[in-house]
């Protein structure tokens, strides 16, 4: 039988794509995914785009590599943050892309632990080593990061400084600076993921690293948690010079992301309700947090220990007594289902602590809270 490649092989599937089927069955809670609720998705604008599709045929035709002029336009206005823009399906291309034009088998890959593990799964088929830095409430342990950079070749340092992927963590201003600064001063070039970015419940905004990095940087931009996912646009900024090679392997990958997606996207995004169906949705999945943070507090203070998030999607716990993947396959049968937080490590690194990522945007408040009463079961159960 022919025999998949041993990048291929050497690569793990996700958890949450294995477990998929199961927590497709009917009264499962969900707090495993990272979807963003469907009720919310603005579809009178989407519906409104959609019509006007056909007033423009050429969307229809082959279009340019690097995205629909009128929405890389709109983006380098909106998002001054780099010179250049490619347009991307879904900023898991704009990674996919960077790691096959950038890294040769065995060049290293820092990135933060926890991490996201699309991306670990990215490097490890683009065949890179992964190292990794501490991480800490406010961004990266920066005197570890000044370790690892002084004693060894790094190609690219890949974090999500806004409401991480799975720890909900966001860097402070501080953070943002001193590595800025040290990236600079190693030549160390950064890939800033920021899918979450604007999904900010609380607190100011704070600038992106790629702002702060006077050295080679990429910011990824996605779409899929502020309007729909499923239209899979994202984009990649950075300078002409880093795009360039970029544009040259996206065209060979698949010529051009969808013309007529891109256009209902832009004309999503630049409607003018926008911005208030942005509000709501971030005020919505702020009382969405609140409920899981209630339950928690209530059913598993006890069992463990968690940060509260300023946005995002994730709430990430660190159990005090219990085994991660233990606890998730007893919550499957209790039809919770959740990600253990080793999924969230590089394989060949060894897990520092035993923790579960939990998610608040698909449920409703009070499922949250029933989910919660069925983990607490479980962890009474296997009470250690
Ligand atoms: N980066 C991070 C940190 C993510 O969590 C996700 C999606 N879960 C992505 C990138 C990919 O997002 P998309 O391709 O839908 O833009």
């Amino acid at each position: 039988m022919l025999q998949p490649s041993k990048r291929v092989q050497q690569t793990k599937e996700s958890y949450i794509r294995n477990i998929l089927k199961v927590i497709q069955q009917p009264g499962m809670l969900s707090l495993a995914g990272g979807l963003p609720d469907a009720s919310r998705f603005p579809l009178a604008m989407l519906e409104q785009a959609a019509i006007e599709l056909a007033k423009q045929p050429s969307i229809y035709q082959y279009g340019a590599t690097e995205g629909l002029t009128e929405l890389r336009e709109w983006l380098l206005n909106h998002q001054a943050l780099a010179e250049d823009v490619i347009v991307t399906s879904g900023s898991q291309q704009a990674l996919d892309l960077i790691a096959r034009c950038y890294l040769n088998p065995g060049d290293r890959v820092l990135c933060e632990t926890p991490s996201y593990l699309g991306a670990l799964q990215i490097f490890d088929l683009a065949e890179a080593q992964t190292l990794a830095v501490r991480s800490e409430q406010d961004g990266p342990d920066v005197d570890d990061l000044e370790k690892v950079l002084a004693s060894t070749p790094i190609k690219l340092f890949y974090a999500v400084p806004d409401f991480q992927n799975p720890s909900g963590r966001s860097w402070s201003l501080s953070k943002r600076k001193a590595v800025a600064e040290l990236l600079a001063k190693y030549k160390v070039a950064f890939v800033e993921d920021a899918p979450y970015r604007e999904l900010r419940f609380e607190g100011e905004s704070l600038p992106t690293v790629t702002e702060l990095c006077a050295g080679e940087a990429f910011f990824l931009g996605s779409f899929s948690k502020i309007a729909t996912p499923s239209l899979r646009v994202g984009y990649v900024m950075a300078s002409k010079d880093l795009l360039g090679p970029l544009k040259k392997v996206k065209q060979a990958s698949d010529l051009h992301s969808a013309l007529p997606m891109q256009k209902m996207l832009l004309s999503t995004v630049s409607h003018p309700d926008f911005t208030r169906h942005l509000e709501q949705l971030t005020a919505h999945y702020c009382l969405r947090r609140d409920a899981l943070v209630a339950a928690l507090d209530k059913h598993l203070a006890h069992y463990l220990d968690f940060e509260i998030p300023q946005g995002g999607m994730f709430i990430w716990c660190r159990l005090k007594h219990h085994q991660a993947y233990q606890i998730a396959a007893a919550a499957l049968e209790q039809k919770v289902a959740v990600v253990p937080g080793d999924e969230f490590w590089p394989a060949k690194l060894k897990v520092d602590y035993q923790a579960i990522r939990l998610n608040f945007t698909s449920l409703e408040p009070k499922q949250l809270e029933q989910a919660v009463i069925g983990l607490a079961k479980v962890m009474q159960q296997i009470n250690t």
